[in-house]
């Protein structure tokens, strides 16, 4: 289906000011509003597209692109995500559009009667390394959140007596009808602001930063997202939202991990690996030392059991995975080049590999 216009969608005219793109786009919200028009896919549809047309129009740069070129000029197909957003993206986004009342978040997750609102969500990144992942780790957080500031007070709210539902009386074919609709002055909240401090918002919001502690269980992955309920934004006569932490792994890792076991390159001169010694690798619960056997060759696999990663879900710890590779020396001093010369036609420095020398892709099957 062709997108319309989006002047076309607000009912303005191409030279209409900001506030009047606003007056617009408030007067359409209100009317396909959700909690207005329960369960109405094409209300719905209509109070989609008129946010998409007014997150463009109520965007200066955006906006001096589409005049110029129309949908195109928002890039891709159909270029804006408006498609895609779901309403509690627009409410977030747009909230303030209705007033004092700190948006319409609420209205999903509620379920009949008068509904709580609750505060957006925050979103924060958290950098792990492997060991941290492993052991699980307790970490601060630096957030900047919305909280309700200092000597703000609330008052009942004029428009809806305190009550958050606005009744309105409409004539149709079939009679009077009273259809309630949330008050789009308190967000329904029943609560408008009264007295606030200067540097308060209008909702009476001010943004703080707060030093959050969280427990870190072990065994978290790339992209899992852990919620702190109750840790997000405030709202004025709502719950706060969630802090959600969304987990990243480290790259800068010595040890790879494969799953739930640890991978470590190991690199051995030829003289370890032909004579044998005990070396030191890294692993998650710090550093330990290995044997390595004489006559080890290139892509043998060591295994320390159980110094892997511990699953999320249950008590089975991964293994550590060692892997030998034979180091080559690239530069050789006089004599060293002289000693080795010396051993180069001795019968034993010949490969000679045995039917136990598995392939490296053997290895790997077995290991996996
Ligand atoms: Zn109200």
């Amino acid at each position: 289906m062709a997108k319309r216009d989006y002047y076309e969608v607000l009912g303005v005219s191409k030279s209409a000011s900001a506030d009047e793109i606003k007056k617009a786009y408030r007067k359409l919200a209100i009317q396909y509003h959700p909690d207005k028009n329960p369960d109405n896919p094409q209300a719905e549809e209509k109070f989609k597209e008129a946010a998409e047309a007014y997150e463009v129009l109520s965007n200066a740069e955006k906006k001096a692109r589409y005049d110029q070129f129309g949908h195109q000029g928002l890039g891709g197909n159909g270029g804006y995500s408006g498609a895609g957003m779901n309403m509690e993206d627009i409410f977030s986004q747009f909230g303030d559009i209705f007033g004092g009342g700190g948006g319409f978040g609420s209205f999903f997750g509620g379920g009949g009667g008068r509904r709580t609102k609750k505060g957006t969500n925050l979103r924060v990144k958290l950098k792990l390394n492997l060991q941290e992942i492993a052991n699980g780790v307790e970490k601060k957080i630096k957030v900047k959140r919305h909280v309700v500031a200092a000597g703000v007070s609330f008052k009942s709210c004029g428009t809806c007596q305190g009550t958050g539902q606005v009744k309105k009386v409409v004539n149709t074919m079939l009679g009077q009808m009273v259809s309630a609709s949330t008050c789009a002055v308190c967000g329904g909240s029943g609560q408008i602001v009264d007295k606030k401090p200067p540097e308060a918002d209008s909702r009476g919001l001010i943004v703080k930063e707060e030093i959050i502690s969280i427990n870190i269980p072990g065994g978290v992955g790339e992209g899992m997202q852990l919620s702190m309920s109750g840790k997000g934004n405030e709202i004025p006569g709502g719950i706060p939202g969630d802090l959600l932490i969304v987990i990243e792994e480290s790259e800068e890792n010595v040890l790879q991990r494969e799953g739930n076991n640890v991978i470590y390159d190991l690199h051995v001169s030829f003289i370890d690996a032909a004579l044998g010694a005990f070396l030191e690798v890294p692993t998650i619960d710090g550093k330990v030392k290995i044997k390595i056997e004489p006559g080890t060759q290139s892509g043998k696999m060591l295994r320390l059991k159980g110094k892997g990663i511990k699953d999320i879900n249950g008590y089975h710890r991964g293994d550590q995975l060692i892997m030998v590779n034979v180091w080559t020396p690239t530069e050789l001093s006089k004599e060293e080049r002289q000693t080795l010369e010396s051993l180069r036609g001795s019968e034993n420095f010949k490969p000679n590999p045995g039917k136990q020398d598995k392939s490296f892709f053997d290895k790997m099957k077995e290991f996996f």
